[in-house]
């Protein structure tokens, strides 16, 4: 099944959709709806989506083109043990679902066999161990989920960061968050009872007996664990995180799991010194360890082992395991195309080999350098309203521009690319690939401890439509997908670029001075510096904002999480105000021209809102709610009734449903 080329409709044209705008809404009542009303109405989700928007149809076009060059890197006969060659390989292993179906569970045997031999808890901790992966990410891609015990994230230390630490991170679980196995509404209760059967379908396929009755241990014990951990908001605290454990602490802190075996099966023989990020859970998870029975244990291990390589075993599993993570947990009501998941999962493999193929492609050298351009306006803009900002004492100031002045800011790509040199892809074995890639990552995680500190690293591949900072390095990486249409383009005004991926860039640069940011000082060291009064001002504005979210409410029993959400929303807001300005500045004072009726600050902020545009189904949109710390899109687009242009731009006065007067307007730059 080969992707074909992207529906023309489907390309985003250059400017503003006018089409896709409703303005029998006003602006002021429903800004989201004014910006995209005509377009969220035609727009169906896609069978095989939970989201559609913006940034899916990007990500569709850049998964096409992906396809496209890794069918590329299949027919080139490159030579063996070259990352093209791998590529193909790892690609055309994954496709062949004839040699996966024939497999049947058969690659997972020796590690059935191995949960098998499990006799006692020294033998549990060692299979426990063997199981951790470098999966997980506190600060940079904030991904706290990891299906094994724990998860594995080597970074700064954030005391001295000019050393790597391991930091371990809770897991354990099969569905995303504690919220699932905890909350008490009727949406939870269905998921629990649906998941269950799902554990036991896993079991059955691993010919385990009387599966129905072994899914309910599992399920109680992985319910145990949820209970253990810390909540997604309290995770998000990097002051809860930042915990330093020696190796020879781990008995004491955390009894029950046999630490020394664990460690050595980790990979983590010799590592002395660790950071836990969820203390408590380590405990109560040791305690788990111990206390439930073995049998238990191996019917949870068996279930996971099952559930981690669904991708790569045999269709029937595959199927199976959809009906539960489609449908009930996300929405979706069809698998995506094997193509798609080939491209995901060559792009989980060999993201940055891919990347050096994608770049070359489709990145211009001009694009990259109108893009460093924008990023050194948004910096000078962020440093002029630091300038400016009367609450903040000199001192604070001085920091704060200090820090600015050592962003290291990654546009498009990587300086250097990640070698896979030692990464072994052998065709036609899609489990093995898969588990070796898995291996590999690990290792090339723990070869880091023994490194220097490197600032140009990257976090995340240059395909990927998303943009990141990185608050212990002072880092930012801008991929190249998403320097592209809708977000940036050549081919339109430069003020609708200044309201899209100007506003995203303004977001990751805050970052570095948001809740958690001015946490971080310019070295990436976890201590505050700013005045105790400096900061009793920006925490007060910070709970504006809080309230702020807490108030939107999609659903009847379930609102957004203002807290959880809190500096994600201080950077959508300091992003778009930052970006307001740097496109003034652009200008020089003159006014930007009229474009079909609409103003220059009228095209700035709906080009905000459309490049939020987007629909999401209901399980996808409270499974985002619990687990993100982003708030869902519609609430992003809303960032505009905290800035005073838009009141003015659209004439919004009191009365209309997203007006705030202006003390309510949370200004925290
Ligand atoms: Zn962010």
């Amino acid at each position: 099944m080969a992707p074909g080329p992207l529906p023309a409709q489907q390309l985003p044209a250059p400017g503003l959709d006018r089409g896709g705008m409703d303005t029998t809404v006003a602006p002021g009542n429903d800004f989201f709806e004014y910006a995209n009303g005509t377009w969220l109405e035609r727009t169906e989700i896609p069978a095989d989506r939970s989201t559609y928007g913006a940034s899916v149809v990007l990500v569709e076009l850049t998964d096409r083109r992906v396809a496209e060059l890794i069918q590329n890197a299949v027919k080139s006969d490159a030579p063996a043990d070259s990352d093209v060659r791998k590529i193909g390989d790892y690609y055309t292993s994954f496709m062949d679902t004839a040699a996966i179906n024939a497999k049947g569970l058969a690659p997972l045997r020796p590690t059935l066999d191995s949960i098998a031999a499990i006799r006692d808890r020294k033998e549990l901790a060692r299979v426990l161990g063997a199981g951790l992966r470098a999966d997980v990410d506190a600060l940079n891609n904030t991904n706290f989920y990891t299906p094994n015990l724990f998860g594995l994230w080597v970074a700064q230390d954030l005391d001295d960061p000019t050393h790597y630490s391991p930091f371990l991170l809770q897991g354990g679980l099969g569905m995303p968050d504690r919220s699932y196995y905890v909350d008490s509404s009727a949406s939870m209760t269905a998921i629990r009872a649906k998941y269950q059967e799902h554990i036991a379908a896993m079991l059955a396929m691993a010919d385990v007996p009387d599966p129905a009755a072994k899914a309910g241990g599992v399920f109680e014990l992985e319910s145990r664990i949820a209970r253990a951990h810390a909540s997604r908001q309290e995770s998000g605290n990097v002051s809860n995180g930042n915990n330093h454990w020696a190796r020879g602490e781990f008995g004491a802190k955390a009894p029950g799991l046999d630490w020394e075996a664990y460690f050595d099966a980790a990979g983590l023989g010799k590592q002395q010194r660790f950071v836990v990020w969820q203390p408590a859970a380590f405990t109560g998870i040791s305690t788990l360890v111990a206390s439930v029975p073995l049998e238990t244990w191996k019917h949870y291990l068996v279930f996971h082992a099952v559930n981690a390589a669904v991708a790569v075993l045999s269709s029937t599993v595959g199927d199976k395991a959809f009906a539960f993570y489609g449908p009930v947990l996300s929405g979706a009501q069809q698998q995506r195309d094997r193509w798609k998941r080939g491209v995901s999962a060559t792009n989980a493999a060999l993201g940055f080999a891919v990347g050096k193929l994608y770049t070359e492609r489709f990145f211009p050298a001009a694009e990259k350098t109108r893009a460093k351009a924008m990023v050194a306006n948004l910096i000078a803009a962020f440093g002029r309203r630091i300038d400016r900002l009367e609450w903040m004492a000199p001192a604070t100031k001085k920091e704060a521009k200090a820090k600015l002045a050592v962003l290291k800011v990654g546009v498009g790509f990587p300086d250097t690319w990640p070698s896979y040199q030692g990464l072994e892809v052998v065709k036609g074995d899609a489990f093995g690939n898969a588990r070796r890639a898995e291996l590999f990552a690990l290792r090339r995680s723990l070869a880091k401890l023994d490194k220097p500190v490197d600032r140009a690293e990257w976090v995340m591949t240059p395909q990927t439509v998303n943009a990141v900072n990185l608050p212990a390095m002072n880092a930012m990486n801008f991929p190249a997908a998403i320097l592209q249409p809708p977000y940036f383009d050549s081919r339109r005004p430069a003020v609708l670029d200044y309201g899209a991926i100007g506003a995203i860039i303004g977001h990751e640069v805050s970052h570095s001075f948001d809740n958690q940011g001015a946490l971080f000082d310019a070295r990436g060291r976890l201590h505050n510096w700013w005045t105790p009064a400096d900061f009793k001002h920006f925490e007060r504005s910070s709970q504006q904002l809080v309230r702020q979210y807490d108030a939107y409410r999609p659903f009847p029993d379930l609102a957004v999480k203002g807290q959880q959400t809190l500096g994600e929303n201080i950077a959508d807001l300091a992003g778009l105000t930052a970006s307001y300005d740097a496109y003034k500045l652009s200008l020089g004072g003159k006014a930007a021209p009229t474009v079909d009726g609409l103003t220059g600050d009228q095209q700035f902020f709906v080009s905000f809102a459309q490049s939020w545009r987007g629909k999401i189904r209901e399980p996808a949109l409270r499974n985002r709610i619990l687990t993100d710390g982003h708030a869902p899109p519609q609430y992003r687009a809303s960032t505009v009734r905290n800035i005073d242009a838009w009141y003015k731009a659209f004439g919004v006065k009191p009365g209309a449903a997203l007006y705030l007067a202006p003390a309510d307007r949370v200004r925290v730059w």
